[in-house]
């Protein structure tokens, strides 16, 4: 497989910064977006900026110890939180960060998406754990998050938004689209007063062929 350029990955950070503007996960300057290249290096998304009109060079390169090595934009204050998943999660190279309305909803509710009703939902994500709520942006959060990184590929971040991450940006962004589309199956199924969870039998198989995919 033919690796990307540095400036193909800026590109497809811009691209996916875009689609969490035009589908509303984002507002004015929120959300936050990084990978991590082989060098052991970050590109990261700059602070106080639309994530829907980023260029090449407003996208920062930042080393293990957030100090930006290339770029001239101030470095997102929840890289804390990206580069402890980065720690934690040696297969993970990419995170997104954002406010999705409705799964932020739960969040802010104090509600996980761990209830077993969607069955593709449970294949793509397995559990949605609610961290608990820390200051965004201070060291409390990669905190608050860290006993949940191991088990999911997305977490709620309590009264707060999502965080996502996978092996590309394409399986962070598709799980942070996941979460919000389980959020409105599962905001509708408590609207109709009636949740059908599935059983532990069914949830096992889910989570059995979940392993053989993840492989
Ligand atoms: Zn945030």
């Amino acid at each position: 497989m033919i690796k990307p350029t540095e400036s193909q990955l800026r590109s497809e950070i811009i691209a996916t910064g875009q689609k969490l503007f035009d589908r509303d996960f984002v507002a004015a300057t929120s959300g936050n977006i990084s990978l991590r290249l082989d060098s052991g290096l970050f590109l990261v998304t700059p602070s106080n900026m639309s994530k829907g009109s980023m260029k090449e060079e407003d996208i920062l390169v930042v080393d293990g110890a957030g100090k930006v090595r290339f770029g001239r934009r101030k470095l997102t204050s929840e890289f804390l939180m990206h580069r402890r998943i980065y720690e934690r999660r040696p297969d993970v190279c990419a995170v997104v960060h954002a406010h999705p309305p409705i799964a932020t909803g739960f969040a802010c509710a104090g509600i996980s998406l761990d209830q077993a009703i969607a069955a593709e939902a449970i294949l793509a994500l397995g559990k949605v754990p609610l961290a608990p709520y820390a200051t965004p942006g201070t060291p409390e959060v990669p905190e608050s998050l860290d006993p949940y990184i191991g088990e999911s590929g997305a977490i709620l971040l309590a009264n707060h938004g999502v965080v996502a991450y996978g092996r590309d940006l394409a399986e962070a962004f598709g799980r942070m689209e996941i979460v919000e589309h389980y959020a409105k199956i599962t905001l509708v199924a408590k609207l109709l007063g009636r949740q059908q969870i599935l059983s532990q039998d069914e949830i096992a198989k889910l989570m059995g062929a979940r392993s053989a995919y993840f492989k």
